[in-house]
């Protein structure tokens, strides 16, 4: 194919003749029917086509727009020139879970948001070409299993998550002998136990879990750090910690009716849904209901897009804002509306209506109208008096978001330093305030998103890496003394 990117003249013009596309989608007819993923990757010329709408910027705001600050335009180059194994090198720099990153990634939000044709055009297609990348180097054998020689060095690893697999996959390339403690049975944190398989598949995990096994590392799962495994005993056994467990507890509704027993949580609900493990309280019936789910974030779409699956005869979401204030990713409500989801914005609950059997009728909610901005940079909103209604549900899943869970304060973890809300407080190289355990993800940042407790994870094993090597005076830890 001719290429628009080797001609330096038109590669900054590419974009003009070049429309944005997205990764094919599967059609909607059959994918309400099956938690399967609902994206396909992009072939090898889409992808070309699609990189090379970028203009190479001089100063490019889509690293900086990336959490990871992903080198983005040096590999769009490489791939509009067809030199894909050469661009996933460079793109796996920054990241050693693209497959994972370019599914969760809610791009409108990052990279795509800050590139510079949004505002002329429409951004390049970042996350599509990401994951085709990422597949083309996973299915070529770029990502291998070599490491450095063994350094001696032993880090123990607790929480199996994406920030936990990240550092433990960066240390073992780097020599050491990393073992994974887990209190789950199943490897790979919410990325499994909480995030839909239509949006990241069990076997994208999977397959990187057996890699990072391949390179040394262990797994010792249902084991439990505060119970069974102590702080003291890893620190025994081990040169250096990273505590990377979650930290996420679900916002309750204070209003009346919020006990009734049509009431459910996103995340036990989107679990329930998704296990095979049998949870404390039983599945709630989703076949021929109506849902109404209570939120605007990420967990809100996906809880409708689970009910759709799960045969609601309706799925709604109601927010308190307008659409353009809604936090989860343009991609993932596009999908819902695409499936049959419907959003009542601007509408605030007030209370539950009760069916007169303990269950749910329905939501009373009144109208909201923007009023200036809240701390957030977001709009504020006020209530319009007099404008309550009522929205007719069987079934109503509060996802309204999480606070932070303080990390638990049992003796062994009271030496470790911790912030207002009891995350753990880290330095820049991620260290606690305890010598060799380090920190990173949602314990240390309160809930927040994959690419963060991604560029954690990889922050952090440098960060132990360049500890190691300062404790010893050398450099076996593959890194120069900090
Ligand atoms: C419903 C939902 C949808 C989301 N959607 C998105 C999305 O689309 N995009 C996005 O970027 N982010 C999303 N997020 C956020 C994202 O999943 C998290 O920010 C990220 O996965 C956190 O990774 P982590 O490694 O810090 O923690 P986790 O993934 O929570 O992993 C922590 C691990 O620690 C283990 N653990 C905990 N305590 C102990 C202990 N005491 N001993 C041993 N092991 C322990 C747990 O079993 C778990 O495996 C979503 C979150 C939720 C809940």
């Amino acid at each position: 194919m001719s290429n628009p990117a080797s001609d330096p003249a038109n590669a900054r013009l590419a974009w003009r003749e070049q429309v944005r596309q997205e990764p094919p989608k599967r059609p909607v007819s059959e994918r309400v029917h099956d938690f399967f993923e609902i994206h396909g990757i992009f072939d090898e010329k889409t992808a070309r086509e699609q990189a090379s709408r970028c203009i190479q910027c001089p100063n490019p705001s889509c690293v900086s727009g990336c959490p990871l600050c992903n080198p983005i335009p040096q590999w769009m180059l490489l791939t509009a020139e067809g030199r894909f194994l050469e661009a996933a090198a460079v793109m796996g720099s920054a990241t050693s879970m693209a497959e994972v990153c370019s599914r969760v990634c809610a791009a409108d939000h990052h990279c795509e948001h800050t590139c510079i044709l949004d505002s002329i055009s429409e951004p390049v297609a970042i996350a599509g070409i990401e994951r085709f990348l990422a597949d083309y180097s996973l299915r070529h054998g770029l990502v291998g299993t070599a490491t450095a020689p063994p350094n001696g060095y032993k880090v123990a690893v607790v929480g199996a998550g994406a920030g936990g697999l990240t550092c433990a996959e960066l240390l073992a390339r780097r020599g050491c002998a990393v073992t994974i403690f887990d209190e789950s049975l199943i490897p790979g944190g919410l990325l499994v136990n909480g995030l839909p398989a239509f949006n990241i598949a069990n076997s994208v995990v999977e397959r990187r879990v057996d890699l990072i096994r391949k390179l040394g590392v262990r797994f010792q799962l249902g084991v439990e750090l505060g119970r069974g495994l102590n702080l003291a005993e890893l620190g025994a056994g081990h040169d250096a910690i990273f505590l990377g467990m979650d930290s996420r507890t679900s916002r309750t509704l204070e209003v009346p009716g919020a006990g009734l027993s049509g009431v459910v949580q996103a995340l036990p609900f989107l679990l329930q849904k998704r296990t095979s493990v049998a949870l404390d309280i039983p599945a709630p019936e989703v076949a021929g209901k109506r849902v109404l789910v209570l939120g605007a974030g990420e967990s809100a779409v996906d809880c409708l897009r689970v009910a759709i699956r799960w045969g609601a005869r309706e799925a709604v979401g109601v927010y308190r804002r307008g659409e353009p204030d809604m936090p989860c990713g343009k991609a993932n409500y596009q999908s819902a509306i695409e499936e049959g989801a419907r959003f009542v914005f601007n509408a605030m609950p007030k209370a539950i209506l009760d069916d007169g059997a303990g269950g749910v009728r329905g939501l009373r909610a009144v109208r909201t109208a923007p009023e200036g901005q809240d701390v957030r940079g977001r709009s504020g909103f006020v209530e319009v008096p007099g404008q309550e209604f009522d929205l007719e549900a069987d079934l109503i899943v509060l996802a309204l978001g999480f606070d932070p869970k303080p990390c638990l304060l049992s003796s062994e973890f009271s030496a470790l330093q911790v912030n207002a809300w009891g995350g753990l407080v880290v330095d820049a190289n991620h260290m606690t305030s305890m010598a060799g355990v380090f920190a990173g993800g949602d314990i240390v940042r309160g809930p927040s998103v994959v690419l963060e407790t991604v560029r954690d994870g990889r922050n952090a094993a440098e960060g132990i890496l360049r500890y190691l090597a300062a404790r010893d005076g050398n450099t076996r830890a593959g890194a120069t003394p900090a």
